[in-house]
């Protein structure tokens, strides 16, 4: 039987930051307590479906799961651990932001066996937090981060952005060497993306204010030293954009680039089980009141599962097994895809080995590589 990986959502925040298109919104405490109720249920039904499979990680996010109560969140956790077979060596995780996090709710984590902790950070730049919307400053960010390390996490991920507006090149750097001395165990650094309905998206899309966006080639730039700077500081790249100390990269991600079975649980939140992926719904009229019920319950061809195993697999920076490719699809790889593997090899875009990995200049082109794999 396959093992099982769990993410619950919790979809409150303070505020909305000014970039972010998640499924979070503030709300009252009487909504977040009621969720809970709903998500404790949820979590009930569920493991009367998948409880006999055994969990080996857990991630709570969001949203902001450190908005919870330690009351609320002790209550997840003890239905969690209560209903489902938790293995030994579990990977369990929350998000967390600064602003958010006390000394109590930090030794309620540990108390609950969670073991990861991954900040939203963003910014170590006052300003640039202030622009991005962020409730929190660098200061709090230290002060959360020095408490976590004395309550006994000894794995934490700091999350990191680039590309942000009016941010330099120096900038940037500032703030990875400011993160890179504080070494945390793993550092996700994404580029930022305007997406549509944000205030974002107003400001910045169609408009004169794109001038304060750093051009792609300075967005190049910045990917380029982060890459540099984290591989002198000890962290290899596993992922375009996740690095990470040895034995420290994030189990339940790499579960979601290989096709490992997962169950989200909570608003909006998506699993895959056996090839069959559903959602469930986004309103929370409709989660208070059928927490239980799937929308959008989609079957994956085989076409579907290649496509994926390409796409997904492509982003590990260890990339595909070929042989792992003909066990699961009774075909090679070259028989499907062989005549774009062989034009991206000669482009130099990718290794074509026992594996396949994207190059670094590969993964500077990511998108365009991946568009060869739709069947
Ligand atoms: S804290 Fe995270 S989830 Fe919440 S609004 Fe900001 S970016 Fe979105």
């Amino acid at each position: 039987m396959q093992n099982l990986s769990l993410y619950l959502h919790i979809p409150f925040c303070i505020q909305k930051c000014a970039y972010c298109d998640f499924l979070s919104a503030p709300a009252s405490d009487a909504v977040i307590d009621n969720y809970v109720d709903c998500l404790c249920k949820e979590i009930v039904a569920k493991a009367e479906l998948y409880g006999q499979n055994v969990v080996d990680t857990i991630f709570i996010g969001g949203g902001t799961p450190s908005i919870l109560s330690i009351h609320q969140m002790e209550r997840i956790n003890t239905t969690l651990q209560n209903h489902f077979v938790i293995a030994s060596a579990l990977e369990y995780s929350i998000e967390a932001n600064p602003g958010t996090l006390n000394g109590e709710k930090l030794s309620c984590y540990r108390a609950c066996g969670i073991n990861r902790l991954s900040m939203g950070l963003q910014s170590a730049n006052n300003d640039e937090l202030k622009c991005l919307g962020r409730i929190h400053d660098y200061q709090s960010f230290l002060d959360n981060y020095t408490e976590a390390r004395k309550c006994g996490f000894t794995n934490i991920n700091v999350d990191l952005m680039s590309g942000l507006p009016g941010q330099t090149v120096q900038q940037y750097q500032d703030t990875l060497s400011k993160i890179v001395a504080l070494q945390p165990n793993h550092i996700s650094a994404y580029g930022l993306i305007i997406e549509e309905n944000t205030p974002f998206y107003e400001r910045y899309h169609n408009t004169n204010a794109t001038s304060s966006l750093p051009s792609e080639e300075k967005e190049r730039q910045m990917y380029y030293l982060c890459r540099e700077l984290l591989s002198q500081a000890g962290y290899h790249q596993y992922e375009i954009s996740n690095y990470a100390k040895t034995g420290y990269e994030c189990k339940h991600n790499i579960g979601y680039w290989t096709g490992k079975n997962y169950l989200g649980m909570g608003l909006g939140a998506s699993s895959m089980i056996h090839n069959t992926r559903w959602k469930n719904t986004e309103s929370m009229v409709l989660y208070s009141s059928k927490a239980t019920e799937k929308e959008e319950v989609i079957e994956l061809s085989t076409k579907d599962q290649m496509e994926e195993f390409m796409f997904l697999g492509l982003r590990l920076t260890k990339g595909i097994s070929c042989d792992e490719f003909k066990e699961r699809f009774e075909q090679s790889v070259r028989s499907v895809y062989g005549e774009w593997l062989q034009k991206m090899e000669e482009s130099g875009l990718i290794v074509w080995e026992q594996r396949i990995y994207l190059t670094k200049r590969g993964m500077d082109l990511a998108n365009y590589v991946m568009t060869g794999f739709l069947l």
